[in-house]
């Protein structure tokens, strides 16, 4: 199994709390379309499984995302944080190509539709999240929807509800937690200071321990619930490590730079982009390896399902990846994608 993660723009209409790579200073020009369609027909040339493509806000190429998608040949989730009014503009001639609909959501709807008004980002962008949603299991029920939710100290109680909501509405569910830019070099995270009032600090330990415990009993579309059986001071603690592999293949800036990983941009590997890859593969993984180790770790669960599914079944785990598939999710439910490798 080997799967790719690829930021498609830096661009982005919201302002989240807890995510800085909107940020990121050290960036080049962003590659055009000409180019991103060279660079992930390498992608399949490398026989990547899966390329997990985020934004910021990939809607915001407009016509250019189209246009790109359409020649893309590697399985894919899309992220998108359903920006009106660019998505009602542009949403059915996307899903014509694009088949799948993955957003963050870090609230029950039920819990936003009880507020009067929304001031936080996080609030307004997993509110357009439930209305993309809803918008597409009214007009395209068979379209793949995912919502992965960051879990922290403001709606970790309501973890229950928010995958319970998802998954009556057919979406599946994938959990991550807050984490923060522990030693200066993860750019995808604020400092620890600026994220005072989401950290779960360590008198919560035993709330995580019996909400992991209430959603295990009941994981319904939820997409790794095998993560929630570790320790939650390994996850709390960002205590986990991929070893120096993240997740196999790549990790694409939007200025084609090559990064360690989605969370962090290293020193060794930004030497390459993705253009080289072909040529310098061996050159690169030695890179990779030299700015994981470096790394105090994470609690991701992008590469932990990656390791978690590799060194156990990486054909299921490809099938998580590539249709929500799970052992605790009947077969008839997992997703049914246009492009499956
Ligand atoms: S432990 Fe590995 S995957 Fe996690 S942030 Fe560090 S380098 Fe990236």
């Amino acid at each position: 199994m080997l799967n790719a993660l690829t930021f498609l723009t830096r661009d982005c209409p919201r302002a989240c709390d807890y995510c800085a790579i909107r940020d990121a200073k050290d960036v080049g020009t962003e590659l055009t379309t000409k180019q991103w369609k060279e660079a992930f027909r390498i992608l399949k040339s490398l026989d990547i499984d899966f390329n997990l493509i985020l934004g910021n806000e990939t809607w915001l190429l407009k016509d250019s995302l189209i246009e790109i998608m359409q020649y893309n040949q590697v399985p894919y989730a899309l992220y998108t944080t359903c920006p009106e009014p660019l998505f009602s503009k542009y949403r059915d001639k996307m899903f014509k190509v694009i088949d799948n609909l993955s957003c963050g959501v870090d609230w029950p709807l039920s819990y936003l539709e009880k507020k009067d008004v929304l001031v936080e980002d996080s609030e307004k962008k997993s509110l357009d999240a439930w209305r993309g949603f809803q918008w597409f299991k009214k007009h395209h029920p068979e379209m793949d929807c995912q919502g992965t939710v960051t879990i922290h100290r403001g709606n970790v109680e309501l973890l229950p509800s928010i995958i319970n909501e998802l998954s009556q509405l057919e979406v599946f569910v994938g959990v991550n937690f807050i984490q923060w830019n522990k030693d200066g070099n993860f750019d995808f995270f604020p400092p620890k200071e600026e994220l005072d009032g989401l950290i779960i600090s360590e008198n919560s330990y035993a709330v995580l321990d019996e909400v992991f415990k209430q959603v295990l009993q009941r994981p319904g579309l939820l997409q790794n619930p095998e993560m929630l059986q570790e320790s939650p001071i390994k996850l709390l603690s960002m205590g986990w490590h991929c070893g120096g592999n993240p997740y196999g293949g790549p990790t694409i800036d939007s200025d084609g730079s090559l990064r360690v990983c989605g969370y962090r941009k290293g020193y060794n590997t930004t030497r390459f982009s993705i253009f080289d890859l072909p040529q310098y593969a061996k050159d690169w993984q030695r890179a990779v390896y030299r700015d994981a180790r470096n790394c105090p770790g994470c609690a991701w669960s992008y590469p932990w399902m990656f390791h978690y599914w590799s060194g156990r079944d990486s054909e299921m785990g490809n099938k998580v990846f590539t249709k929500h598939a799970g052992h605790h999710i009947s077969k008839k439910k997992w997703a049914k994608r246009k492009l499956e490798g």
